[in-house]
């Protein structure tokens, strides 16, 4: 594509490309939250679990020493009564020792002390009960201060360390008669129990402390928990107690974890092929948008901008403009014979044609220039931010034009086609100019590059309005001036025939006829030559009625000619292709009284293109039948094809003017001018050389065996020509013109 790229994806898919990663991410953190929530109601079952065990494991030590409490209670009662027992039966200290033991292995505690009111151990009969006593003594003594000093008679339970093992010890009063005993003078139980070890193993059995141990100090493995017990008369822990907890938490999580990653790897993995199948579907539809948008503003044959895009680009060009020190070219071309090679060879040569052209063109752009197909064989070319001073643009009109005017093989090199091409040109110089407004000075000038004879390229400038403006005068003009042919008397104004004698190569130079060419004496204007008005004509339709005045007028005139005289009258490619043509045709002859073999119509190549190939065979054959000759204009300009010489009967070739103006002038001018008589020759047609300006060109018509000859040398065009008897000899010089010898 030629021109800046149009489409900017890359907006359509940073929202999708949003809109999929916000599924991704929603989809990513709704997993997550399911897992997170998960996570956190264990956690929050387990942290409730683990103070439910703390509080069981607080609730239970408090339950002992409330039961150490009672114990010494009853032991105390026990001691009472066996003390009593031993008073009367008069038995010694050491007695004492069995009812320890009993007491002990009964109430399963460690240790038992009796001692008295100032703390001394009595009933102590074995040495290690008294050393373990004076071990232990500094730890007891407060408890026994401290009952003393109660006013109930409760015993005093504390947790405490004895040699170094935690442990509940407890005292309490023992009451040996019913009369009330000053508190030194009592004797007092002391009862402690280690509540490590055996004790423990009952405890964590009875509390569902799995594996629980004690620990001097807080060590517990990665998940274990501890259970601090303090000194009731410090408030300093004594040991832990560490269990590995029952987290119902994380066992139902740990349980459930394996089905959670792996719904989670479903979900995620069903995620993914949903974005990738969402992905792939956003590709294929931004793609088949932007496949028909590219279309919309696109020519689907050349795969040029259309008028659409090349409207939007105009635009922009304009806009910037206003900012710019640089400036803009447009311009539109328009192809020669486009519709001839479409009638003659097909639309599919047709097309083939267009895509070569569009190709030949590219291929001569700079990279920001925009070529554009606008419609059937019409082209726009936009070439933004040239130096102000620049040229080049000329430069590429006439490449473009030399490129184009190189014969295009079609339908796969089966045939070739030679056209042309006229461009019309404007410079953007207003930001105010509207885009139509700049594309409409373009085609004023198109307009005139078309007129001033194709295959060139016209700049516009506001001279070219007042052609314009001309034109349409003309055009107007033209219709009143037919509109009222036969009602006016003869006037010196309006259409005129002018005639230029054609001359026998032979010896002599006899006039053999002679070729109508009209003139248009406008009463404005002056004298106008048919480019100026034929082409209006031929636009608008009022060629028909202009070529049969012209050949009424010429057929009229000719009748006062020698017999042997012919009038040569041109017809407009549109007049051929009229059903009424040949009718029309064979009246004028009927009307004015002239032989048919006397009236030679000239066409040109174009004619046998532009129309349909067998009507125009058909019309030809019927004028051939009538008696009329049919002359082939300007040969030599066209196709030259030899089958249109072949396929349609024709009579007379004219070799263009343009060359007849190489003999002399180009070296290789001879050597075509002598093929085309040789190839007309060998077909059995007449030869005329138009244009002969020189006597250097007719010597050598003659030589190449010509058979007539027109042109300046001869004679100009003339309203009353000099026809002679056409037996007449005469003498041709470049400096005479034309002089007649007697
Ligand atoms: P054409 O048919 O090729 O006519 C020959 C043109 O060449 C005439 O121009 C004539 O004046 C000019 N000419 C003749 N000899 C010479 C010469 O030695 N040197 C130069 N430079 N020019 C020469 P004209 O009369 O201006 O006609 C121009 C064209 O207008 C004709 O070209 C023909 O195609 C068309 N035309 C003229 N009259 C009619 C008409 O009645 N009907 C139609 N349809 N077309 C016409
Ligand atoms: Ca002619
Ligand atoms: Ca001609």
């Amino acid at each position: 594509m030629i021109g800046p790229p149009l489409f900017r994806p890359a907006l359509k898919w940073t929202s999708s490309g949003a809109l999929l990663t916000l599924i991704a991410f929603g989809g990513l953190v709704t997993i997550g939250l399911v897992l997170a929530s998960a996570i956190w109601a264990s956690r929050e079952s387990d942290l409730a679990a683990l103070d439910r065990q703390r509080e069981l494991s607080n609730t239970r030590l408090s339950t002992q020493i409330e039961r150490v409490a009672k114990d010494l209670g009853l032991m105390a009662e026990g001691y009472s009564k066996s003390i009593s027992t031993i008073n009367e039966l008069g038995i010694g200290p050491q007695d004492g020792k069995g009812l320890s033991q009993l007491i002990k292995s009964v109430f399963r505690y460690d240790q038992v002390f009796v001692i008295d009111g100032k703390g001394n151990l009595v009933l102590n009969t074995d040495k290690e009960i008294a050393s373990r006593y004076e071990w232990a003594k500094p730890l007891l003594l407060p408890m026994l201060t401290k009952l003393q000093q109660q006013d109930e008679p409760l015993p005093v339970v504390e947790l405490m360390r004895l040699e170094g093992r935690p442990s509940i010890a407890g005292i309490t009063g023992i009451t040996l008669g019913p009369q009330p005993v000053a508190p030194l003078n009592r004797l007092y139980l002391i009862a402690s129990r280690y509540i490590d070890g055996p004790a423990l193993d009952a405890f964590s059995r009875d509390q569902g402390l799995n594996g629980a141990r004690f620990a001097r100090a807080a060590d517990p493995e990665d998940n274990e928990v501890t259970f601090e017990i303090r000194a009731t008369a410090t408030g300093e822990p004594i040991g832990f107690i560490i269990w590995t907890p029952d987290l119902p938490g994380s066992r139902v999580v740990s349980r459930l974890l394996p089905a959670l990653v792996a719904s989670a790897l479903i979900i995620a993995s069903l995620l993914a092929m949903l974005m990738l199948l969402l992905r792939k579907s956003m590709a294929e539809l931004t793609d088949s948008e932007q496949k028909a948008r590219r279309q919309s503003l696109h020519d689907a044959l050349t795969d040029l901008p259309n008028r659409s895009l090349f409207g939007r680009r105009l635009n922009d060009c304009l806009e910037n403009q206003r900012f710019s020190s640089t400036r803009s070219i447009v311009a539109l071309l328009d192809l020669d014979k486009f519709k001839a090679v479409n009638d003659t060879f097909g639309h599919g040569a047709g097309d083939d044609l267009l895509i070569a052209v569009a190709d030949r063109i590219r291929a001569l752009l700079g990279p920001n220039d925009t070529l554009a197909r606008l419609g059937g064989d019409e082209f726009a070319l936009l070439l933004p931010g040239r130096p102000k001073t620049d040229r080049s643009h000329l430069d590429l009109f006439g490449q473009i034009i030399t490129s184009l005017n190189v014969p295009f093989p079609l339908l796969e090199g089966k045939v070739s086609a030679l056209i042309g091409c006229s461009i019309g040109a404007t410079e953007l110089t207003d930001a105010r100019q509207t885009g139509s407004e700049v594309l409409h000075l373009a085609d004023i000038a198109l307009y005139e590059a078309k007129s001033a004879g194709r295959n060139r390229f016209v700049e516009y400038s506001s001279s070219l309005e007042s052609s314009v403006q001309l034109r349409s005068e003309l055009k107007s003009d033209l219709r009143t001036l037919l509109a009222e042919a036969g009602s006016n008397p003869p006037s010196k104004f309006g259409l005129q025939v002018f005639f230029q004698t054609i001359h026998s190569a032979e010896w002599g130079h006899a006039v053999s006829g002679a070729e109508a060419l009209v003139r248009w004496h406008h009463e404005k204007h002056g004298l106008l030559t048919p480019d100026k008005f034929i082409g209006l004509a031929e636009d608008s339709e009022m060629i028909h009625e202009l070529g049969m005045i012209v050949l009424e007028r010429a057929c009229s005139a000719a009748c006062g000619w020698a017999s042997g005289q012919y009038v040569s009258v041109n017809v407009s490619p549109l007049q051929l292709r009229r059903p009424d043509y040949v009718d029309a045709v064979l009246m004028v002859l009927k009307n004015t009284g002239l032989a048919a073999e006397r009236l030679e119509l000239e066409i040109t190549e174009t004619a046998l293109l532009d129309a349909d190939e067998a009507m125009v065979s058909e019309t030809l054959a019927r004028l051939r039948a009538a008696g009329v000759k049919i002359a082939l204009d300007d040969f030599g300009t066209g196709y030259s094809s030899l089958s249109h010489l072949v396929l349609f009967g024709i009579d007379r070739i004219k070799i263009d003017r343009s060359f007849v103006n190489l003999l002399g002038s180009r070296a290789d001018g001879a050597a075509v001018v002598s093929a085309i008589v040789a190839l007309s020759q060998s077909l059995g047609l007449l030869t005329t050389a138009e244009g002969v300006e020189t006597d250097g060109q007719r010597d050598f018509l003659i030589a190449a065996g010509c058979n007539d000859m027109q042109g300046y040398l001869l004679s100009k065009p003339v309203p009353n020509p000099d026809m002679g008897d056409g037996d007449e000899i005469v003498e041709l010089s470049a400096a005479t013109q034309r002089v007649v010898i007697a």
